[in-house]
């Protein structure tokens, strides 16, 4: 670090940043300093979406200065994993799903650097979710892996030789709008009919389970779970055909990316066996010889992912940016 009058590029590099990771139900904060893996001063707040993209962004600018406060000290920046296709070029949110409403036209880059006073770097929280996993998680280590994060939908990110591929449009990744033939008749959250999120992911085995005559009652996967856990046959059939759908999309992925590992997370991966096990078999139907025997391994940061991930890609952009 040089000296603190005038930091060099590098020492700010190296600086702590504060880092947020804006989601359908909640936001997270904290600070972190790169290559720690390790999230410090943690704070979250529920986003309540249905106020819109103005009240959200206030929630996520009143949480980052209660952490920046916390934390003191100097900020080198602020790194945010946000929902929605991401312009990381102005930190604008391009577009976002019904599960947030008002969200697309954000400019969350901005306003978080003009509430804090420092740069402000903004990617999409999948792509910083695989980040997180690849330096600090499941992924440590590779150089090429496919992530799918499945809960409420299905995200997913492609790292190619060590960075994530973003894409002309920031589209790269998206795992859950490839075509499966168990979600033909089933409408995606993207307006198209027949992708695999709309029968795969945590809302989206239950409406399975649901057009197959399974209980109404039952609202959530949550709920869902719950009953497969206790042995319910027509559940764990929901979930056993879901997984496997997903199994099949993945392999296919596989053949087109050729991966070191499949890294799952999100609430489905953590169910069990009768939807990993449909899963892996679903894979080895599909996966050419080469890639059949690729892992597939659940992440290990949880939450802290899109976190860690942020903030190595606020730092790695940033030195990129200063040895152009
Ligand atoms: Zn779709």
């Amino acid at each position: 670090m040089s000296g603190a009058a005038e930091p060099s590029p590098e020492g700010e590099a190296e600086g702590r940043r504060l880092v947020l990771d804006i989601g359908g139900t909640k936001i997270a904060a904290g600070v972190c300093t790169p290559g720690q893996p390790s999230v410090r001063h943690r704070a979250t707040r529920p986003t309540r979406p249905r106020r819109g993209g103005a009240a959200v962004v206030e929630t996520a600018l009143e949480l980052a200065r209660e952490v920046a406060r916390k934390a003191g000290g100097p900020l080198a920046g602020v790194a945010a994993a946000s929902a929605g296709v991401i312009d990381r070029a102005t930190g604008t949110v391009v577009s976002a799903t019904d599960l947030m409403p008002g969200w697309a036209g954000t400019a969350l880059g901005p306003a978080l650097a003009e509430a804090l006073g420092v740069p402000a770097f903004v990617l999409n929280d999948v792509h910083a979710h695989a980040l997180g996993e690849m330096r600090f998680g499941a992924g440590a280590g590779l150089r090429n892996a496919l992530v799918a994060a499945v809960g409420t939908g299905i995200g997913g990110a492609i790292v190619a030789e060590g960075k994530v591929l973003f894409g002309p449009r920031n589209l790269a990744g998206h795992v859950g709008h490839v075509g499966h033939r168990l979600g033909e008749g089933f409408a995606c959250s993207c307006g198209r009919d027949g992708h695999i999120e709309p029968v795969a992911s945590g809302t989206g085995v239950v409406r399975l389970y649901r057009s197959r005559g399974g209980s109404p009652d039952v609202n959530d996967g949550a709920e869902l779970r719950r009953l497969a856990d206790r042995g319910d046959v027509e559940a764990q059939r929901a979930f056993s055909d879901a997984g496997a759908a997903l199994g099949e999309a993945l392999g296919s992925l596989a053949n087109c990316l050729d991966p070191e590992a499949i890294v799952l997370s999100g609430s489905l991966s953590g169910v069990g066996e009768y939807w990993w096990a449909p899963l892996r078999a679903g894979y080895r139907r599909q996966a050419m010889d080469p890639v059949r025997g690729v892992p597939l391994v659940r992440g290990t940061l949880g939450g802290d992912a899109p976190l860690l991930g942020a903030l190595a890609y606020a730092a790695e952009f940033q030195e990129e940016e200063c040895t152009r």
